[in-house]
């Protein structure tokens, strides 16, 4: 943290964010506040996002993201604003947005869904990007890795790099509890909906349904009219445009479609304006209603398709979704989404 130093990118950021916000390390992604609305604020790590709430009595913060943006964050915080993190809510309990609560531990609850205790019980958790327990040996083996990795690159997997950091051990494997070391636990969890007051403001949580993970949660924000919500609603490949097909890992990381449909539409029916995702840039409530239909259209035609008994390499074939032809990754993704599709519905009939 001693060697920071301001890249040309980060100079050009301080003339568009608030200044002396966006810093970077050398090599290291770009961190920087950005004002959302009112009290509420995005907190960046590359294209990884966190939000938080100021209030009068402490601060509400969705996602430590990892070890480094925390400690970075708590100094920032601590510079800006005369008061503590009362709470950090989990979006989910991937280690890609989980990590780092103990920068906040002295003074924050940890509040995420009830099914985070499960995926952080010791057995082999749900995982995102076809990352799954292939021998059934309760590890993570390299291949297991690689697979998803090599026949998805940039999409699916993670890298080589997963042991470099995970196998804390050096024994070749990444056990559950190596991979959640950073990870703090939730102190209070729920099972559908949650609310945090604190200083006079008020946070929802929302359960949203099975998604791209199995512990989600969704917060709103009433009086910013705001949602945070990570991955389902705009994964990790999405920049600048929420217009994007999804990146459709494994079959649609192990949940229903249904299940997909339904987290859409519960975030539908909330009441807000804009989303401040986990990743890419700020959309409207529109922008969850037409991927919601993308999925439903998705399904619509790999259904269709499977009750004329067509084989999976003809649904590829022939189904083109022309509508979504105008999103980002279009030609690349169609035939994994058709695939994923596929899988999903032979698995969850
Ligand atoms: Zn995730």
């Amino acid at each position: 943290m001693l060697h920071r130093a301001v890249s040309a990118l980060a100079a050009a950021l301080i003339c568009l964010a608030d200044a002396g916000t966006a810093i970077a390390q050398p090599g290291a992604p770009v961190r920087e506040i950005v004002p959302v609305t009112g009290d509420l604020y995005r907190a960046r790590n590359g294209n990884w996002y966190a939000i938080f709430l100021v209030t009068p009595d402490g601060i509400v913060l969705g996602d430590p993201l990892n070890v480094d943006f925390a400690e970075w964050l708590r100094e920032e915080l601590d510079r800006r604003f005369d008061v503590p993190v009362r709470y950090v809510v989990y979006s989910h309990s991937h280690f890609d947005h989980a990590e780092g609560g103990a920068a906040f531990a002295d003074t924050a609850l940890f509040v995420g869904h009830e099914n985070m205790l499960r995926n952080m019980d010791g057995r082999f958790p749900q995982m995102p990007g076809d990352m799954v327990d292939r021998n059934d040996n309760g590890r993570f083996d390299p291949e297991e890795i690689d697979i998803p990795t090599t026949t998805r690159p940039g999409v699916c997997g993670f890298s080589p790099r997963f042991f470099d950091v995970y196998d804390r051990d050096g024994d070749g494997l990444v056990a559950p509890e190596e991979l959640q070391r950073d990870i703090v636990p939730p102190d209070i969890v729920y099972s559908d909906r949650m609310k945090i007051v604190l200083g006079g403001r008020t946070v929802e949580l929302i359960h949203p349904g099975l998604n791209h993970a199995d512990d989600a949660t969704v917060m709103l924000f009433p009086d910013e009219r705001v949602v945070f919500a990570t991955e389902f609603l705009a994964d990790a490949l999405v920049t600048d445009d929420i217009h994007s097909l999804p990146s459709a890992c494994g079959p649609f990381d192990g949940s229903p479609l249904s299940e997909w449909i339904r987290s859409y539409r519960t975030v539908e029916a909330l009441d807000f304006d804009i989303v401040a995702p986990g990743h890419g840039a700020l959309f409207d409530k529109a922008g969850v209603t037409d991927t919601r239909r993308f999925f439903e259209d998705l399904v619509a035609a790999v259904s269709a398709g499977m009750a004329e008994g067509r084989s999976l390499e003809e649904l590829k074939s022939s189904i083109t979704l022309d509508r979504y032809s105008g999103w980002e990754n279009y030609e690349r993704l169609l035939p994994h989404n058709i695939e994923a599709a596929y899988d999903n519905l032979q698995l969850y009939r």
